[in-house]
């Protein structure tokens, strides 16, 4: 914590009075005891009382009120999300039967009771009924155009073997990109997780493909991974869609020594420029799906009623060491969850993920993690290669919007008069003496008409966040910004955020 002078208020709770609103910030910035910033509130509240202070330190009291330690959870003050995050741990019917009837004498709600219910059920197991007549879709509604019918390439599975989470490890200019890194950690977590639940002994696939990639095989290890297979061929000197889709999918298909199974369990792409466009192709290609831009993967059962996967109008099935992949939706104002399962007369593997970047925190470096590492040989046909690299040049990177003390960030709340907008955030930024104008990709894809004069502030390179710039200012104002969570991940990390 930032060293805050000032004093204390009794029992040595900070007292904010006497410290502006930056200073309380730091200083609540690690509390996460709700008690010590109940105290702290109160304290503000009988001294100073300010508005913003106020608002403040309660945020971060909702914040923790919905950390509720185990045994410790009173559901009436939990917001959904809250709720299923709390509950996720919990293993016993009887203490959720407990949480179940807490809801249903306070607030009874349906969302939060199904959840609750779902969970029982996941735990007790549920009678699994005889599945119904299949019939193939091409020949259930032979109108419809069926292009995947015929792929002869995907050898349909049934019954298929299926182990490991793989995690496609993207390089650039010969390193590991930190998204690697970050999605190698996670995967260690998931399925070392996965194997005491399951009291099984999956391993973490990292893949690299490239020219002169097996070098990156120990970093792979060092932060997690098992097993390390990779192709190297100068062809691959840079990413070619085609190219390492082939390749991907061949690893992915194989059955070399250490392999026992017919394709990966788990998958999981980086969701940059490249990993996108890798991911969604292999996926279709091995007839799974994706989960695309995914900010947080767990895994466990979970109980389905939907009959397309159930097989029979209101029967309920239980699915094992399911993947469940949330990922924001509604510019960020929602997450979905999102389950790749399995129907009674085709499977779906791998579960498959991109993922947002700086989702995960890159773990420390094992440098005495012990891993195996196997050479995926193949011959890279040359009509693979469908782009041939002649030359390249190093985009200037524009304003660097990392520099500065404070960003006036403009969003599409400048709608009505787009050029006025502009002039008055760059009247603010005048003000100030270390600082610049940032925009969101809201403005980037907007069709604004920009008079010349101002053309130059609504251009990608000021934008920010995931796909745009990484800011920590120390002041972040942002004028007419709605705070989408692809817009949050680039500037959250502000000292002050204000928000207009
Ligand atoms: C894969 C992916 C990557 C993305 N990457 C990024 C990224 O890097 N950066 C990014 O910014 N976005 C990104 N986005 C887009 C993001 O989801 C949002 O659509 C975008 O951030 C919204 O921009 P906005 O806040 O300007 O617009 P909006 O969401 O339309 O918000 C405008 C806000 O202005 C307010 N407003 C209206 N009039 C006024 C007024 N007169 N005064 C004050 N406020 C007013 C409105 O109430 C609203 O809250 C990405 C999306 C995807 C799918």
């Amino acid at each position: 914590m930032e060293n805050v002078s000032g004093g204390t208020g009794g029992d040595g709770v900070f007292n904010p009075n006497s410290h502006d609103i930056r200073e309380i910030g730091a200083a609540i910035r690690e509390i996460e005891d709700v008690t010590s910033l109940k105290a702290i509130l109160d304290l503000e509240k009988s001294g100073e009382n300010r508005a913003s202070a106020i608002v403040l330190i309660e945020s971060r009291i909702k914040k923790f009120s919905e950390k509720v330690e185990e045994g410790e959870i009173d559901v009436k003050s939990m917001t959904i999300a809250g709720i299923a995050n709390a509950i996720r741990g919990i293993e016993s019917a009887d203490e959720l039967r407990g949480l179940l009837a807490q809801e249903e004498g306070g607030e009874n709600r349906v969302a939060v009771k199904k959840q609750i219910q779902n969970k029982i059920e996941s735990i007790e197991g549920v009678e699994i009924l005889e599945p119904i007549e299949y019939i193939a879709p091409e020949e259930k509604y032979p109108y419809l155009n069926h292009p995947t019918a015929d792929k002869k390439h995907v050898r349909a599975l049934k019954e298929g073997k299926y182990e490991d989470m793989w995690v496609y490890c993207e390089t650039q200019r010969g390193e590991l990109i930190d998204v690697s890194r970050e999605m190698l950690g996670k995967a260690r977590e998931l399925m070392d997780k996965y194997n005491q639940d399951y009291k099984a002994k999956e391993q973490v696939v990292a893949v690299l493909i490239g020219e002169d990639i097996a070098r990156l095989a120990d970093e792979c290890i060092g932060h997690g991974a098992d097993i390390v297979i990779y192709t190297e061929h100068s062809s691959l000197s840079r990413f070619i869609h085609t190219a390492y889709t082939k390749v991907f999918c061949d690893m992915s298909r194989s059955r070399p020594k250490w392999k026992k199974y017919d394709e990966p369990r788990y998958v999981i792409f980086p969701a940059t420029n490249n990993g996108r466009d890798l991911s969604a192709q292999v996926q279709a290609e091995l007839d799974s799906g994706l989960a695309s831009d995914c900010s947080d993967l767990y895994i466990e059962n979970i109980v389905i009623t939907n009959p397309v996967k159930t097989g029979m109008p209101g029967a309920k099935k239980n699915f094992e060491r399911v993947l469940h992949m949330k990922r924001p939706d509604f510019s960020g104002f929602e997450y979905s969850t999102i389950l790749c399962l399995d129907n009674p007369h085709r499977e779906f593997h791998p579960q498959g993920a991109s993922v947002i970047p700086r989702s995960f925190p890159v773990k420390e470096l094992e440098s005495n993690r012990k891993g195996e590492v196997f050479s995926h040989e193949m011959e890279i046909e040359d009509g693979w290669v469908d782009v041939a690299i002649v030359g390249n040049e190093e985009v200037e990177t524009g304003v660097d919007l990392t520099e500065y003390e404070v960003i006036v960030c403009m969003g599409r709340g400048i709608g009505k008069d787009p050029t006025g907008g502009i002039d008055l955030g760059l009247e603010l930024v005048n003000m100030f003496d270390n600082a610049a104008l940032g925009i969101t990709r809201g403005i980037v894809t907007s069709s604004y008409k920009f008079e010349g004069r101002v053309e130059q502030y609504a251009k990608e390179e000021r934008q920010i966040g995931e796909t745009g710039q990484w800011i920590k200012p120390k002041l972040y104002i942002g004028l007419g910004v709605s705070g989408a969570i692809q817009h949050k991940t680039g500037m959250v990390e502000s000292e002050i955020i204000v928000a207009i």
